[in-house]
């Protein structure tokens, strides 16, 4: 490739809104363009990175045994009404009407069209197992899109389902699938790690995420050094009950209230009353497993107009939140409500809130309230006066750097990831839903076993310039780089000795099937290595007058702080 063709825009500065290394470095390289929030343009030069992404991804697939397929991005509403999804989801699932006022989905995932496919095209047990998978785009109306590709709204995802007549083959499809992944997050180069995710009520303990380890990672992952002990937090904290406790000021405690998730049902779950003015008012917070900022408990009130009975309304789900709310100001809360104890809720709130953080303030003691997950609400609540600061309140947790490992093998350590890929045992949740059965050998229908198995492709990129980039840009490891090797004559127009050189040694390393890119666009040294440092393009060969004249060239690693001689006639080889 010639950059002359190419189409190369970097920038000097970030747009504002970059508020993470690789958000303003794809901005800057110009692999991205924004188009709203959450919705970004993949420029050639990011293309080429994500089709290297889909190509590993797609590569370790195939040799797993599982096929693809492309399922369609909007899909009719009666599939996802079959499971209920379509109502139960929340705003994150975005709706669209066709023209005859018919609804349908934009595909946040495909669980629905899959099974549909399942059900009708794999009729006998010889036909399983079955992985079927696509790499395609999707949408999720994300409460906070940010970070670029890292939470986008419209963004790639390698998205797998496997088929099988019964627990022990689901595990072995399972195992496969985590076996994929361990291959392909090798293959990227990148410190990852495989942890113990949450697989909610079925399912045991088949779930694990991908992490990219970086600091700006929004998840926070529990690990023991001494053994091989790893899980989200999530996870760590439902499996290690006996180190609950609170670890600050304030004895925060989450506990579990599998199903409840109406005021009333909690209120009597914890024996606590019920306060009935609460009917107007929902307390929301937010714990790690949501945007760093909302680590913890921070707290948001929220007052509602009024009219709703918030005894009805269940975990995820606030009628009317769209007709208009207003936020209430502590002082209002404290007149209203005192502090007595009792339950708020309820929550799992996916509009954009804000915290009312008022400090002046009475304290509100014990109160409980939902963790915006469902399943689990928070008691020992605290609001008010002397509430520890935010910093504070994001690590109180009930598991905590130095607590012994589940294992016994050593103490926990904390570190923060970027979830990169999920796999996930389903069981029959959705062939049960949908009646996807298959006839065994004699001939009796039964419920297929599912698990899906997802990769963000488009995130992956983000997640890699975390964890590789310095103040002049990008370092790409080589799997996943843009152009593998940039060629930058100096002087191209002056000295046909040089333009000679440079366009043959970009003819035989493209003949070899390396990516090159040379930079005829006649740029000064200074501007055109600056370019390249920042698109991060691993390795560099300089061509000049001087150098041939003395019969090399010079070749510079992105990570090398010096250049190294190379003789013309022995480069091709040494860069191969
Ligand atoms: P997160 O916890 O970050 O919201 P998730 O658990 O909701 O992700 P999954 O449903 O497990 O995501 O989807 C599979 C993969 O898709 C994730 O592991 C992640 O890599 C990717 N992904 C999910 N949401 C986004 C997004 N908004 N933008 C980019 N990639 C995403
Ligand atoms: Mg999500
Ligand atoms: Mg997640
Ligand atoms: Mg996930």
């Amino acid at each position: 490739m010639k950059a002359s063709q190419f189409l190369i825009s970097t920038l000097k500065e970030a747009p504002a809104d970059a508020e993470v290394a690789s958000h303003r470095l794809m901005m800057r390289a110009g692999m991205i363009k924004k188009l709203g929030a959450g919705i970004y343009t993949y420029m050639p030069m990011g293309l080429r990175v994500i089709r290297k992404v889909e190509a590993i991804v797609r590569e370790e697939m195939d040799r797993a045994g599982a096929v693809e397929c492309t399922m369609p991005v909007i899909q009719p509403a009666e599939l996802w009404q079959e499971t209920g999804r379509f109502d139960k989801m929340g705003p994150e699932l975005l709706r669209i009407k066709d023209r005859h006022d018919r609804d349908f989905v934009v595909q946040p995932t495909s669980e629905e069209v899959v099974t549909d496919i399942a059900r009708q095209e794999l009729r006998s047990y010889k036909q399983l197992p079955k992985n079927l998978y696509q790499i395609q785009t999707k949408f999720r109306d994300e409460r906070r899109p940010r970070f670029g590709l890292m939470r986008g709204r419209e963004f790639i995802m390698k998205d797998a389902y496997s088929f099988d007549r019964d627990v022990a083959a689901a595990k072995k499809s399972y195992e496969a699938m985590a076996q994929a992944y361990r291959r392909i997050f090798d293959r990227f180069g990148l410190r990852y790690r495989a942890v113990a995710a949450d697989s909610g009520a079925i399912g045991g303990d088949l779930s694990e995420e991908f992490q990219v380890i970086a600091a700006t990672g929004e998840d926070a992952i529990v690990y023991c050094p001494d053994s091989d002990y790893a899980a989200n937090m999530e996870k760590a904290e439902a499996l290690a009950p006996s180190h609950a406790r609170p670890a600050a000021a304030r004895p925060l405690q989450r506990v579990p209230t599998p199903g409840k998730s109406t005021c009333a049902d909690v209120a009597q779950l914890l024996g606590v009353p019920l306060q009935s003015t609460v009917k107007s008012l929902v307390l929301a917070t937010d714990r790690a497993n949501e945007a760093g900022e909302a680590a913890g408990a921070q707290l948001w009130l929220l007052l509602l107009r009024g009219d709703h009975d918030m005894n009805e309304v269940k975990v995820g789900k606030v009628p009317g939140l769209d007709a208009g709310f207003r936020f209430a100001t502590v002082p209002e809360i404290v007149a209203h409500f005192g502090s007595k104890p009792g339950y708020l809720g309820p929550i799992g709130l996916e509009q954009p809130l804000k915290v009312v953080a008022d400090r002046e303030v009475a304290l509100m003691a014990d109160w409980i309230c939902g963790a915006n997950e469902e399943d689990f609400h928070l008691t020992g609540v605290n609001w008010g006066r002397d509430l520890p600061e935010p910093d504070a309140v994001a690590d109180i947790r009930n598991v905590v750097e130095g607590d012994p490992s589940p294992d016994g093998r050593g103490r926990l350590a904390i570190e923060r990831g970027i979830e990169v890929g999920h796999v996930f045992y389903l069981g029959t949740k959705y062939s049960r839903a949908m009646n996807a059965t298959f006839l065994d050998e004699s001939g009796k229908p039964q419920l297929m076993e599912m698990g899906c198995y997802g990769i963000g492709i488009t995130r992956l990129p983000a997640a890699a310039i975390e964890q590789n980039h310095d103040e002049r840009g990008i370092v790409w490891p080589d799997a996943i780089a843009p152009f593998t090797i940039v060629v930058c004559p100096i002087g191209m127009d002056r000295s046909s000795e040089v333009r000679a050189a440079a366009e043959k040694l970009h003819e035989e390393l493209a003949a070899l099937g390396v990516d090159v890119m040379l930079d005829d666009r006649g740029e000064r040294p200074g501007a055109m290595f600056a370019d390249w440092e920042l698109v991060g393009v691993p390795h560099r060969i300089v061509v000049s007058d001087r150098g041939l004249k003395e019969g090399h060239l010079e070749y510079q690693h992105r990570r090398d702080s010096a250049a190294t001689k190379v003789p013309v006639a022995g480069v091709v080889d040494f860069l191969r």
